[in-house]
């Protein structure tokens, strides 16, 4: 008998096997289209180095392609096919107009293949179908629309000078720019680089992230469709190696990052080396979101769960210093306790998860490393803490109280589903504490009170505040951080311009006309 049960269980935990192994299988064969080589100069090609790296299923920690890995030899070759398009292709002399046309054409593919990117997105970077679908797609193609309007409405001046001089402006494209993107919006952030670089008229050569290449190599074959000519884009999957590289590459006219305060400190610093790079950088945040006491509690709850738990924590604008009135603080805690509860975790294609698992292993272990690291330094453990089921790197949404400022959980950024809250008293406290860090991305605020809030607005000292919601970000909102959080801006009209050099003009009159 209990050599029947245990052949029994066998039996049913190797059908269980069989099933999620089929599971899989259909799941990846249904996006076969994916690419997995090199773009350059609009072919698809494999890499010099002949070396390939895993991307995975971060929900069943299966691989679902082998990804041709970049060297320094496709470097080059990508660095000089934009070289070449900057400076002698049909694009240099493409008015802003027809360069706004393509970008409307690559927006329309977006929507038309919207399904497909959308699926794709899920499988690599295992976030929910439902944020991918109803999030990360629509902002990439309304991004592409906004910057393909916008190319033809950069505009200069006619400076009124002494003398019998005509003195005007205009803007002119960088030259080849290298852009690196990171994992957690794969193809938003693509968008959010591409769209300005390309509306402005310069050429790129970009690297995706190692953990998500498949949606930007898609988002290629969609470039190509929408009339780019050759060398305009080129994409190179690949390791930081790449990316180091090409900030440092001297035909490379601008760097673009977004990513950790750490990567981008190295490169703000490889990309003065060889020549001097124009640089902007959007890194990490630790941002401070305060709810005073005369909030509706439910509504702070509502903003601050959206405000830490979106994207798996993985955003790089997550409120993830929650500091509290006294008054409200215990309410607070058991309520975001409940909430953070009752989030449904599960498979990403399915479309009531809410929560799917982090991008990868190394993510998972750093954030389970801080969660034990709160916990010895004396942070009071509400829920979570915990791997969620046994298969694929899901945390269990995680809340924290009684965090104090010295420790690590409330000054560096974690980067997932922790949720460290904290008390205040009274206003001039929580600024302080609020800008005592070396962070300045974002920073919410929840009140009823109009002139708390205004006042508040103006003492953070970080690129973004939101008052009464969060995380509420459109291609028009101008995106970036104070101190070490980044240089310069992404979306809205100021990323155009900061893909843009400023010529002034001086002409000589013969004679002196009216001024
Ligand atoms: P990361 O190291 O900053 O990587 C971001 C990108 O830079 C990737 O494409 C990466 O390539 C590349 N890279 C790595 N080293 C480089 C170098 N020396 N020069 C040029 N490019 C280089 O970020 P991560 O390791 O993925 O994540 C670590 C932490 O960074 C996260 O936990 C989070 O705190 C923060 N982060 C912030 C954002 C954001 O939106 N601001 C996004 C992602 C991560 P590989 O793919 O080979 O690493
Ligand atoms: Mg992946």
């Amino acid at each position: 008998m209990a050599v029947l049960s245990t052949f029994k269980f066998f039996e049913s935990k190797r059908l269980m096997e069989l099933l999620i192994k089929m599971k899989n299988l259909i799941r990846n064969s249904v996006y076969r289209s994916y690419r997995t080589q090199l773009l350059i100069n609009n072919e698809w090609v494999n890499a010099a180095t002949h070396k390939t790296f895993p991307t995975l299923d971060p929900s069943n920690e299966q691989k679902i392609a082998d990804v041709q890995r970049a060297g320094d030899e496709d470097l080059d070759k990508a660095v000089m096919a934009a070289k070449q398009a900057f400076e002698h292709g049909p694009w240099r002399r493409t008015t802003a107009r027809e360069r706004g046309q393509m970008l409307y054409k690559l927006a329309d593919l977006i929507e038309a293949n919207a399904d497909e990117l959308a699926k794709l997105e899920t499988l690599d970077n295992g976030k929910p179908i439902s944020d991918s679908k109803n999030v990360d797609v629509p902002l990439t193609a309304s991004t592409y629309r906004y910057y393909a309007g916008l190319a033809d409405k950069v505009q200069g001046k006619t400076i009124p000078i002494d003398g019998p001089f005509f003195c005007y402006s205009r803007y002119e494209p960088i030259g080849v720019v290298g852009q690196i993107i990171p994992w957690n919006f794969p193809l938003a952030l693509q968008s959010w680089k591409l769209g300005p670089a390309l509306a402005a008229g310069n050429t790129v050569v970009m690297k995706p992230a190692e953990q998500t290449p498949l949606s930007a190599l898609k988002v290629g074959e969609l470039i190509v469709e929408a009339g780019f000519p050759p060398g305009v884009v080129n994409l190179l999957p690949g390791f930081g190696d790449v990316g180091a590289a090409l900030s440092i590459h001297p035909e490379v006219d601008k760097i673009a990052f977004t990513g950790s305060t750490e990567v981008g400190k190295l490169i703000a610093k490889n990309s003065g080396e060889r020549n001097l790079k124009r640089v902007t950088l959007e890194l990490g945040g630790k941002s401070p979101n305060i709810i005073l006491d005369d909030a509706d509690v439910d509504q702070a709850i509502k903003q601050s769960q959206i405000g830490l738990y979106f994207n798996q924590g993985q955003c790089c604008i997550a409120g993830s210093r929650l500091f509290v009135h006294e008054r409200i603080y215990d309410a607070f805690v058991e309520k975001s306790v409940e909430c953070s509860r009752s989030r449904k975790l599960g498979d990403p294609f399915d479309e009531a998860t809410q929560q799917g698992p982090q991008v990868d292993k190394t993510q998972f272990d750093r954030i389970m490393s801080y969660i034990e690291k709160g916990k010895a330094e004396g942070a009071k453990l509400c829920t979570g803490g915990v791997r969620w089921g046994n298969k694929g790197y899901y945390i269990e949404p995680t809340v924290f109280s009684d965090v104090t400022d010295e420790m690590t959980i409330a000054k560096e950024e974690i980067f997932g589903p922790v949720m460290s809250i904290m008390k205040f008293k009274d206003m001039d406290e929580v600024i302080k504490r609020a800008n005592a860090t070396h962070y300045g991305l974002g920073a919410g605020v929840v009140t009823k009170d109009l002139e708390k809030a205004l006042h508040l607005v103006n003492a953070l000292r970080v690129g973004t505040v939101y008052v009464n919601c969060y995380d509420v970000l459109q291609c028009n909102t101008p995106f970036g951080g104070y101190k070490d959080s980044g240089v310069g801006k992404e979306l809205g009209e100021d990323a155009i311009y900061s893909y843009l050099e400023s010529k002034t003009v001086i002409m000589k009159k013969d004679k002196m006309t009216l001024p």
